[in-house]
């Protein structure tokens, strides 16, 4: 493992977005972090050069048999002036989980910190200053031996862009609509599904191109196998309050294991709500729903911490969550994670980490 990140440094930085504008993902910052792997040297050449697009051979595995594994997360401007990261050890050790599952190679999750930290603090000032803005943090790795060969990739990259965002929800948090999805897949038990990987997102995007023209903001996925049980939505896990208990379908291979579900879980416990992981039929739901024990669902993920739903279809049959508005244990969960985020709460659990 190497140990040394030489830094190169822009000679002309870029003039910085404007914070009341911020589009998810446009804008990068001045610098990014690359290391490259390769059988004989392992990780190598770890250095911190100017944003720039980067030189691949046409042939490259990605690009045929994509190799490719991901990560989110963010740095937050707090008002102790200090800039934090929440977790962020969590995501390295969930990006050794995918590419294990992937066939990649795996990483040093104190050198990533180390990088991903020194990163941070050379691009410092892009981290926005506004309310409810972050720096939007994308480290990723691909397989770049140039040979068409359909066989685990020689040769790898790792990255790490950085990219301010706005606030998830321009008008504060909002609910959105979501169906289940039945003619499409994401995932199935012994595929990928709980890896954080392009090839996941590739098989989504027709369903999620087709939810969004009718209008509703992202597909339920049911289980690959059965069809019955509900899995997770576009890039965020959920949970259902069922006359008044929480419950949120368990990893079982096929659901992305998040980070902001499991600290939802670990919060509801502290404050003494009970929490159950299991399988969750869509016929359960309406059943629920009907009788009215089906009270409120809400969304968990980086991008969006809380997503309240207030509008759930499976089939013929539209169920109205929290009246259409934020449900109320959605609004607390939101308030806590980003109090925390932003170090405007207590930390209890210490997942606040400090870089500058
Ligand atoms: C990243 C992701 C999530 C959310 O994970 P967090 O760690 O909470 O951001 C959920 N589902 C999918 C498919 C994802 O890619």
């Amino acid at each position: 493992m190497c140990e040394e990140i030489k830094v190169t440094l822009t000679d002309c930085p870029k003039q910085k977005p404007d914070e009341d504008h911020l589009v998810f993902g446009h804008t990068f910052t001045d610098h990014m972090f690359e290391m490259d792997w390769d059988k004989e040297n392992g990780w190598h050449d770890a250095r911190i050069v100017p944003f720039a697009p980067i030189t691949l051979s046409p042939a490259c595995n990605c690009f045929h048999y994509g190799q490719e594994t991901f990560e989110g997360m963010k740095a937050y401007r707090c008002e102790d002036g200090s800039i934090r990261l929440f977790r962020p050890e969590e995501n390295f050790k969930r990006m050794n989980n995918s590419n294990d599952r992937l066939s990649m190679p795996q990483l040093d999750v104190d050198f990533c910190l180390k990088a991903l930290k020194k990163l941070i603090e050379i691009d410092a000032d892009w981290v926005p200053h506004k309310k409810d803005t972050s720096l939007y943090i994308r480290p990723f790795m691909i397989g770049t031996e140039p040979s068409l060969g359909a066989h685990t990739s020689n040769q790898y990259k790792f990255l790490i862009i950085l990219s301010p965002v706005g606030a998830y929800y321009a008008t504060g948090l909002s609910p959105v609509k979501i169906y289940v999805e039945h003619d499409y897949v994401r995932a199935v038990r012994g595929g990928t599904g709980f890896a954080k990987c392009g090839g996941n997102y590739a098989a989504s995007m027709k369903a999620q191109d087709i939810a969004e023209a009718e209008g509703f903001s992202q597909v339920l996925w049911l289980d690959g196998v059965e069809r019955k049980y509900v899995e997770e939505v576009g890039a965020m896990n959920v949970f259902f309050v069922i006359g008044g208990e929480v419950v949120t379908p368990a990893l079982q291979g096929s659901i992305l294991p998040g980070i902001t579900r499991k600290s939802v879980i670990e919060l509801l416990r502290s404050w003494g709500v009970k929490v159950t992981e299991r399988r969750v039929a869509a016929e359960e739901l309406v059943e629920a729903y009907k009788e009215g024990r089906f009270t409120e669902m809400f969304g968990s993920g980086t991008a969006a911490v809380i997503s309240p739903v207030g509008l759930l279809r499976y089939g013929d049959t539209d169920m109205v969550l929290s009246d259409g508005k934020i449900g109320e244990l959605s609004q607390k969960l939101y308030d806590a994670l980003t109090g925390i985020q932003w170090g405007r709460a207590e930390d209890p659990f210490g997942w606040s980490v400090k870089v500058l």
